[in-house]
C-alpha cells in the first residue's frame, strides 16, 4: 500500500515528518521521550487499526500502540515504526441499569468519570485524570475506589480487539475466556484494544476525601501510626502515602510552601460522617495541613493533575512491600529527605482489600501484598536527568532488603526482561503460550513484552 492509497483508506489522520503537526503528533507524556516514528496514523475505528496494521506489515516495520500515551517507558511512540494513535477513539456508552459501559481506548479517565458519573456510577480508574483508560486497564489499574471494588482489571468485563494478523476477536469470560485472562494485566501483548467493557459500581457523587499533609521531620511517627493501624481500615477506604514537596499553591499555607511533607491522601466511598470516624485516628495525629472532607468524586480524581504535566521529564522505578516495618520506614524516610527535584514524590499505594480476596481471572500476581511503590523522579531540565535517576536507582536500591525487588507493571519503565518476568511471576509461562497463539512472530513488541513460548 502507497501512503497515498494510506491517506485515502485511513478515516483517521495520516502524519509524516514533513506534515505540520508531526513533533506534537510524536511526543508522549514523558519529556525524556524524544522519539520519530515514520508515520503516526491516528485512527477512528476498527478498520482504521487493521488498514494501519497493514500498512506496517507490507513496511515490515514496528508498531508502537498509543492510547494516553503515559506510559513512563514510552511505549505509545518509537523510533521508525508506526504509532497507531488511538486518542480518536472516544465513544462511550454507559447502560446505569446494568451497571455496565462499552468505552473505545482513546477515553481518559477524565472522559469516563465525566460519563459513569452522570448516572452516580465509576469503576477503579486513574488517580490522574488525563492518563489513558488504555495502557491503565491493560496493566492492572490501582486508584481510589482499588480496595473496595479491586483492580480495574477486575471490573473489566468483556474486550474486543484487533490481533496480528488483522482478525478482530472478542474476549470475554465465554468467548476465549484464556485471551480475557491475559488482557487481564498482560499489556498490549495480545493485540489492539478497539472496546473495554466494564462493570461499574454506586459512587458519589460526593465522597469523604482529599489529603492530610505533616512535616517531613515527622515521618517516622506519621508512617508507624499509619503502619499499625492500616490493616484494618475498611474497604470503602483506600489511602496513599506521598513524600513530595508543597507545591506552591492556594490551598497551602505560604509558610509551608516549598517544604519537604508527607502526605496521606485517601478516598472513602461512603457517607461523610463515617468517613470522619473511619479516618479519625489519622486527623489525630495532628496534620499541619488538613484538606480532607466531602468532595466530588470527579473532583478527586483530578487531584494529582497539576503534579503531573504533559512534557515532564520522567524516571520511575517500582516494588511491592510486604509491611512497613521500622527498618523501611526508616529507610523510606531517608531517601526521601534526599529527594533532589521538588517534583519528584515517593508513593506507597495500600492495596489490600477487594484486591486480596478476589483472584480476578487475570495474570495480576501480586495479590497477598499490601503495599506498592513508586520512586517517581520528576523534574524539568535535562540537565538534572543525572541526579533525579541516581536518587530514583539509589531509593530502589536501598529498599531491596524490605520491598520484593518485583514491579508493579503499570509503573515499570524499560527495564528489560527479568523485570517483565519478575512483574508475572509464576504467570509468566502462560502468558508466553498465550502469546505464541495470538502474535508468534511478536509483532507487538514495543511494551512490556512478553516473548511467545
Ligand atoms: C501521571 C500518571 C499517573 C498515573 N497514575 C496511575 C494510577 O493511579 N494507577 C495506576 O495503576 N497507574 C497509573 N499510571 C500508570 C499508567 O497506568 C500507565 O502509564 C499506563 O500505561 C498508561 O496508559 P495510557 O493509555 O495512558 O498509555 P500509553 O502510553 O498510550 O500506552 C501504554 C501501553 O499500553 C499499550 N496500549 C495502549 N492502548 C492500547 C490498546 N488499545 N490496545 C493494546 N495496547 C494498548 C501501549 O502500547 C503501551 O504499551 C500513571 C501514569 C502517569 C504518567
Amino acid at each position: 500500500m502507497e501512503e497515498s492509497q494510506l491517506r485515502s483508506t485511513l478515516k483517521g489522520e495520516v502524519i509524516v515528518s514533513s506534515d505540520r503537526g508531526y513533533d506534537e503528533a510524536r511526543k508522549v507524556w514523558n519529556g525524556m521521550i524524544d522519539r520519530h516514528p515514520s508515520a503516526v496514523l491516528r485512527c477512528t475505528n476498527t478498520n482504521d487499526i487493521i488498514t494501519a496494521l497493514r500498512f506496517a506489515r507490507e513496511r515490515g516495520v514496528s508498531v508502537a500502540v498509543r492510547g494516553g500515551g503515559h506510559n513512563v517507558a514510552g511505549f505509545g511512540t518509537c523510533d521508525d515504526g508506526i504509532v497507531i494513535d488511538l486518542s480518536r477513539m472516544k465513544r462511550i456508552e454507559v447502560d446505569p441499569k446494568a451497571k455496565l459501559v462499552r468505552a473505545q481506548p482513546g477515553l481518559t479517565w477524565g472522559d469516563f468519570d465525566r460519563a459513569t458519573q452522570e448516572h452516580g456510577l465509576a469503576t477503579t480508574g486513574g488517580l490522574v485524570s488525563t492518563t489513558g483508560i488504555a495502557g491503565f486497564t491493560l496493566g492492572g489499574g490501582i486508584g481510589w475506589l482499588v480496595r473496595q471494588h479491586g483492580l480495574t482489571i477486575d471490573n473489566l468485563v468483556s474486550v474486543e480487539m484487533v490481533t496480528a494478523d488483522g482478525s478482530v476477536v472478542r474476549a470475554s469470560d465465554t468467548e476465549n475466556p484464556e485471551l480475557l485472562w491475559g488482557v487481564k494485566g498482560g499489556g498490549g501483548n495480545f493485540g489492539i484494544i478497539t472496546s473495554f467493557e466494564y462493570r461499574l459500581h454506586a459512587v458519589g457523587p460526593l465522597v469523604y476525601g482529599g489529603a492530610f499533609f505533616f512535616p517531613v521531620d515527622r515521618a517516622e511517627e506519621v508512617l508507624r501510626t499509619y503502619s499499625s493501624i492500616a490493616h484494618g481500615f475498611p474497604d470503602e477506604l483506600t489511602t496513599l502515602v506521598a513524600f513530595l514537596t508543597a507545591p506552591p499553591a492556594p490551598f497551602i499555607p505560604q509558610p509551608i510552601q516549598g517544604t519537604k511533607m508527607i502526605a496521606i491522601a485517601l478516598c472513602y466511598n461512603g457517607p461523610a460522617e463515617t468517613g470522619a470516624e473511619v479516618v479519625s485516628p489519622l486527623r489525630m495525629l495532628k496534620p499541619s495541613v488538613d484538606l480532607v472532607g466531602p468532595i466530588p468524586y470527579l473532583e478527586l480524581q483530578k487531584m494529582f493533575d497539576a503534579g503531573s504535566p504533559f512534557g515532564i521529564r520522567a524516571y520511575w522505578k517500582t516494588s511491592y512491600l510486604k509491611e512497613l516495618s521500622d527498618g523501611a520506614i526508616r529507610t523510606l524516610v531517608s531517601h526521601a529527605s534526599k529527594m533532589v527535584s521538588p517534583l519528584s514524590q515517593l508513593h506507597i499505594h495500600h492495596l489490600g482489600g477487594a484486591v486480596s480476596r478476589t483472584s480476578g481471572g487475570g495474570c495480576f500476581a501480586h495479590r497477598d501484598t499490601p503495599f506498592v511503590l513508586n520512586f517517581v523522579g520528576e523534574w524539568v531540565s535535562p540537565a538534572e536527568d543525572a541526579s533525579n535517576i541516581t536518587w530514583v536507582r539509589d531509593a530502589w536500591e536501598g529498599m531491596k532488603p524490605y520491598s520484593t525487588g518485583t514491579p508493579y507493571v503499570n509503573f515499570l519503565g524499560s527495564e528489560g526482561g527479568d523485570q517483565v518476568r519478575a512483574a508475572y511471576g509464576e504467570n509468566y509461562a502462560r502468558l508466553a503460550e498465550l502469546k505464541r497463539k495470538y502474535d508468534p512472530e511478536n509483532f507487538f513488541k514495543i511494551n512490556q513484552n512478553i516473548k511467545p513460548s
